[in-house]
């Protein structure tokens, strides 16, 4: 949201640092993909997380006990079942909750921010911003009830690397959410003797935070999505609101959590991933119990399907349907280490008719492009919709919007679905159309959850029954699949 895009705006511009070689992954909110410790937190496994409340005197205090209960394990709507949900169980966040930091004036200097708040396009926030947060880092050890060094239970290999897994900052000021790659940026204390890089507490790392303000406990849910890597997909361009049906995308921070998008569960190895080859019959369980994703296409430019509706999360989504998005790995996907403001400024999602993640809403009118909110029972796939190639060959444009399983380039791909039926269970039975030969093989790496497909219907081998959407390989064949074809999906 815009208000929450102020301190994005921060000094970015300002500090517009040479890069480093060219590593570029676009899902990538700091820019450098397998970079776990330096540039993200880990995000499979489990995780030792902090939250730092800060208590600006003149602003309305924190109820210590709803936060505590926000990011404990007990809420169902909080912070650690949100993250628990998303990732299938993946990752197993545990956060603390530090000793409330009191300050008893602003701790932004009065005449840059007045009444402590960081307005928009302020180029010079961002040094005095890392001056608080090294500040509010001291005040919180020397209040203790933690140490930083508990912090590092996982790492890029699962395990302690060094590096804390996740640090968190909400104040009660209006101080908009931001999640800031501190070590890139200090060239100041490291509150260990040294200067410059992250901070070393504890003899352990500090190199990024997420911050939200104004006591919004749920905007840290979105930033800290940024510590696990991933990226805007609002729209900072006024042209429409960006991706619906994702914590990073267009959502007005309450208790109606999105989940992922199926593109960033798919990245993050939080989904089950199906891979369609031929045709296919199946049925599609919600996204929020089985983490299904159902990827039509191969390359850099695919469509993804799941299965979104209300439920413990999403209370934004008031009708149940599947969610079909066109994913274009193509899409602003250069970016140098510490570019990240380059992607703040600019977003994945910028641009209604080319973005990395664009929904395809089922009515085939574009209205969300066109910049009017969803109207979800027209804009999932439910009884009687359907999706498949079209005879117009041109381009895909703002000018140009055919709704078809065309690329942006125009080009036939083979793929569909139709005979869509929603069940009164919430499962959803399709037909999926893909070409019978060549999707099987891509794999997001080499072992483990979500590195491979769970089933993909390989045009050689016996069909399995129709109507049967969750057939799993048996775990040797998959074993199989994984060590004879070592591919990656993606050149990034
Ligand atoms: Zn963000």
């Amino acid at each position: 949201m815009r208000w929450q895009r102020n301190v994005v705006r921060l000094a970015l511009l300002a500090l517009a640092l040479p890069g480093q070689g060219a590593r570029a992954d676009y899902m990538d909110h700091f820019v450098v993909r397998d970079d776990v410790g330096p540039h993200k937190a880990p995000s499979l496994g489990k995780a030792e997380l902090l939250v730092i409340p800060v208590e600006v005197k003149g602003f309305r205090p924190f109820d210590r006990a709803a936060l505590e209960r926000f990011f404990s394990a007990d809420d169902p709507k909080g912070f650690v079942q949100y993250y628990e949900t998303a990732s299938l169980h993946r990752y197993h966040p545990h956060v603390t909750v530090a000793q409330t930091v009191v300050f008893d004036t602003c701790p932004l200097p009065e005449a840059q921010f007045p009444g402590c708040a960081v307005q928009r396009a302020d180029l010079g926030a961002l040094l005095p911003g890392l001056e608080m947060i090294r500040e509010v880092m001291r005040r919180a050890r020397a209040l203790g009830g933690f140490t930083f060094g508990q912090l590092d239970v996982n790492g890029v290999a699962g395990k302690s690397d060094g590096w804390a897994d996740g640090v968190m900052i909400l104040t009660n000021s209006p101080f908009g959410g931001i999640a800031l790659p501190f070590g890139f940026y200090n060239t100041g204390d490291n509150l260990n003797g040294g200067t410059g890089g992250p901070m070393i507490l504890d003899g352990t790392r500090v190199g990024h935070v997420a911050i939200g303000g104004s006591g919004n406990a749920h905007v840290l849910v979105h930033e800290f999505g940024h510590l696990l890597g991933l990226t805007d997909l609002y729209a900072e361009s006024d042209t429409y609101r960006g991706l619906d049906l994702s914590v990073m995308g267009s959502w007005p921070y309450d208790d109606r959590i999105p989940l992922p998008d199926a593109e960033t569960r798919y990245r993050l190895r939080w989904g089950n991933w199906h891979q369609v080859a031929g045709t296919r019959t199946v049925v599609v369980q919600p996204a929020e119990t089985s983490g299904e994703v159902w990827r039509l296409g191969t390359g850099q430019e695919y469509w993804l399907v799941e299965n979104r509706g209300p439920g413990v999360f999403d209370g934004l989504v008031t009708s149940r349907g599947l969610a079909l998005f066109h994913v274009d790995r193509t899409v602003k996907l250069a970016g140098e280490e510490g570019r990240f403001q380059d992607r703040s400024l600019n977003p994945v999602n910028d641009d209604p008719w080319r973005s990395y993640i664009m929904w395809v809403q089922a009515d085939g009118a574009f209205h969300v492009q066109h910049d009017s909110p969803p109207d979800w029972e027209f804009d999932l796939f439910r009884d009687g919709d359907s999706w498949g190639p079209s005879d117009d060959t041109a381009p895909f444009s703002g000018t140009h919007a055919v709704f078809s399983s065309n690329t942006y380039a125009g080009a036939k791909t083979g793929l569909g679905l139709h005979d869509v039926k929603v069940r009164p269970d919430g499962a959803i039975e399709v037909t999926f159309e893909a070409p019978a030969d060549g999707q099987c093989d891509e794999r997001l790496c080499d072992q483990g959850d979500g590195c491979a497909p769970v089933s993909c219907q390989a045009p050689a081998t016996t069909p399995p029954r129709s109507g049967c959407g969750t057939v799993l390989l048996p775990p040797l064949a998959v074993a199989a699949l994984v060590w004879a074809r070592r591919r990656r999906v993606s050149a990034s």
